[in-house]
Parts: structure tokens; C-alpha cells; sequence
């Protein structure tokens, strides 16, 4: 381990728990031992490197520290049971990430380059990608690193990519506990412009909020609703279901596209629901959750069940209280065809 002061860990193969072991390690406290690195400088990207995971240089001028010109991906590796190491809709992370960087004005990583340095990362740590319900997180970095303190008007000409690994363990150990939301009503997450795009000073403006929050009412997310619009939480899409029919906001800019949101709407309609996606109030989520269910979904947790929220100081109840139904079904349709358990009609796995 390097960096006394650091907590994370890196995984060494005999540091791996095996699925039956308890306790498992938090979500995305253990880096893998490699990682890949590319220079934007004068004009265009040099060849990535293959490097141990260890802190980097950086000027205390640099972009990034000053501006925020950084934006980030993630996605999961999955070891399936013949041994062979999958991704997950590598290309849509890929090209969100190429998105994220145009809306920041950084240097736009070359999707081949960025796909051969997230194969690469997988590739060297392969002895640490862990057992289903395990992964293999991928988190590539984007971030400005030309030191200049007056540039607040201007954008970074330099730049570094870094592709991380994470091992991670199944988000629900604890089995799946329906979640307690808080709704916010009044604030945004983001300003509207930058709500699509994943970058790191829209964590930062959820924080404060989401803290207080957990505080006061003992919520695990906050449900951002401006205006009392139904939009998504801090890091995760919502979703609401009910028999044959599922509801989430349409896509604009002021949230982020998941791409897990959009493999669940995929196969809501496979499995013959009814898919609206459109803007609604956090009147009719209340109304719909009397007898229906709500969701969080994204890379982490996949489709996690909402089983209260805290709306002006009252709690509602979704449905009996419990993950419900139609938010286990889905859930599981996907997480089979991540596993390698069902077939992959989509063309939503990369094999490494
Ligand atoms: C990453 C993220 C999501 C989920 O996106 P996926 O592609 O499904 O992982 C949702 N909301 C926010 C704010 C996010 O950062």
C-alpha cells in the first residue's frame, strides 16, 4: 500500500474475499494493483501507458484544482462462470465519456485509444476481478492539467486520462434493503446545463444537501425534484413501476443519461410494459406510490428498490414498504444477462 495517509487499498490476490467472506470491503475502497494513463499535450493524445496504481505529479496550478475540467465514467467487468472476463456496454460509457469532455471543453479522449486503455486495465489485473456478484469497476478520469491560475475563461490544453480498476463486492450485501428517500422540492442537483454531464463539481453541490438530509430525517439519498419536477438523486436515475407499466423522466440536460436506465427501459418493454418517459410531479410519484414501486438504477446498485419517502416532514410508504415485484424482475433480467446467465440479444457485452 502506498500513501500512509491514504485509507484505500490495493488488491493483492490473497487480499480478494471470496464471495462467502464477510466482511467485504466497502464500494470502491480497494484499487487494483495497474492502471492506464495518456497526455493530451501540444495538440493531441501520446500513447497510454501501463502503470502500478500510485499517486501521480501534479502542478498545484494544474486546471483541474482550480476550475473543475474533470469528468469521469463508470462501468463493471463481470468474471462469468466459464472464466472469461465481460464488460458491459463498454461503448456507451465510451462515447458519454467523449460527451462529458465536449460539454467542459477538454480534450476529447479517441475512443479506440480509451477502449484499448480500459481492455489493457482489465487485462493486467484479471487475477482480481472478483466472483458474481462481484466486478470489476472501471473508472476512467479525465482531468485539465495545464498550470495556469488565470484561466477560469479558458480551457485546459492539457489533459490526463487515467483508466482505475476497482474490485467491488455485491452493493447489496446486507440483502436488499428498501431504501429511505428524502424529496427535495425546492433545489436542484446541478445547474440545468451541466445536469448530463458526469463531472465532478455536481457531487460536490449534492453533498451538502444529501448530508444534511441523512442527518435530519435518516434517509440514504435525496430525491432532487426543483420546482417540484421529478428528476433523478445524486448518482442514481428513478424510476417508478407498477403492473405493466414503468415512468421516468425524459432525457434533457438536467440529468444524467444513465446507461442503466436505459437497459432497464429496454427490456421493461421487452418483458411487455408499457414505457412512458416523460416529466411528472412529485404529486403523482406520491399518488403512485400508494400502490406501485419506485426505484433507484444506475452501475453501482443496478435497480434498487425505494421503500419510504420524507416529502414536508411526512413519510409515505411505497406500496407494503418492501422491493417490490416488478423492480426484482427487472433487476434480475439484467443482472443475468450481465452474469452471462441469459443471452445477450442487444450486443451489450464486450468479452475481453
Ligand atoms: C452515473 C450516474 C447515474 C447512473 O448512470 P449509469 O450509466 O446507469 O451508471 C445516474 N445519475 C448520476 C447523477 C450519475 O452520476
Amino acid at each position: 500500500m502506498r500513501g500512509g495517509r491514504s485509507r484505500l487499498k490495493l488488491a493483492a490476490m490473497s487480499s480478494i474475499p471470496k464471495p462467502s467472506q464477510e466482511p467485504r470491503p466497502a464500494f470502491g475502497t480497494v484499487l487494483a494493483p495497474t492502471m492506464t494513463l495518456a497526455r493530451f499535450q501540444n495538440g493531441a493524445w501520446g500513447r497510454f501507458e501501463t502503470v502500478p496504481c500510485a499517486p501521480i505529479q501534479l502542478h498545484p496550478a494544474a486546471h483541474v484544482l482550480h476550475y473543475a475540467s474533470t469528468c469521469f465514467e463508470g462501468f463493471k467487468a463481470y468474471r462469468w462462470a466459464d472464466g472469461s472476463i465481460n464488460v458491459f456496454r463498454m461503448d456507451r460509457h465510451i462515447e458519454r465519456m467523449r460527451q462529458s469532455a465536449r460539454s467542459l471543453v477538454l480534450p476529447e479522449p479517441d475512443p479506440r485509444q480509451l477502449e484499448e486503455m480500459v481492455r489493457t486495465a482489465i487485462e493486467r489485473n484479471r487475477d482480481v476481478v472478483p466472483e458474481a456478484p462481484g466486478a470489476l469497476y472501471m473508472r476512467p478520469i479525465l482531468f485539465g492539467t495545464t498550470p495556469n491560475i488565470g484561466a477560469a475563461g479558458a480551457p485546459a490544453t492539457e489533459a490526463d486520462l487515467i483508466v482505475l480498476a476497482s474490485p467491488v463486492w455485491d452493493y447489496f450485501a446486507g440483502g436488499m434493503k428498501p431504501l429511505r428517500i428524502y424529496v427535495e422540492d425546492i433545489n436542484a442537483r446541478t445547474a440545468s446545463q451541466t445536469g448530463k454531464v458526469k463531472t465532478g463539481g455536481n457531487y460536490a453541490a449534492a453533498l451538502g444537501p444529501t448530508l444534511e438530509a441523512r442527518r435530519r430525517y435518516n434517509v440514504d439519498q435525496v430525491l432532487f425534484c426543483p420546482g417540484g419536477s421529478v428528476q433523478e438523486t445524486g448518482a442514481s436515475n428513478f424510476l417508478l413501476l407498477r403492473e405493466g407499466r414503468v415512468l421516468t423522466r425524459s432525457l434533457d440536460l438536467t440529468f444524467l443519461h444513465g446507461v442503466t436506465r436505459d437497459s432497464v427501459l429496454t427490456l421493461a418493454r421487452e418483458e411487455g410494459y408499457q414505457v412512458e418517459e416523460r416529466v411528472f410531479d412529485v404529486a403523482e410519484m406520491l399518488e403512485w406510490v400508494r400502490n406501485g414501486e419506485a426505484a433507484l438504477s444506475g452501475t453501482a446498485a443496478v435497480l434498487a428498490g425505494v421503500g419510504a419517502f420524507i416529502h414536508h416532514g411526512e413519510e409515505h410508504r411505497v406500496g407494503s414498504g418492501e422491493v417490490g415485484p416488478h423492480t426484482r424482475k427487472l433487476r434480475e433480467r439484467l443482472v443475468s444477462i450481465q452474469r452471462g446467465e441469459s443471452r445477450d440479444t442487444h450486443g451489450w457485452i464486450t468479452r475481453i
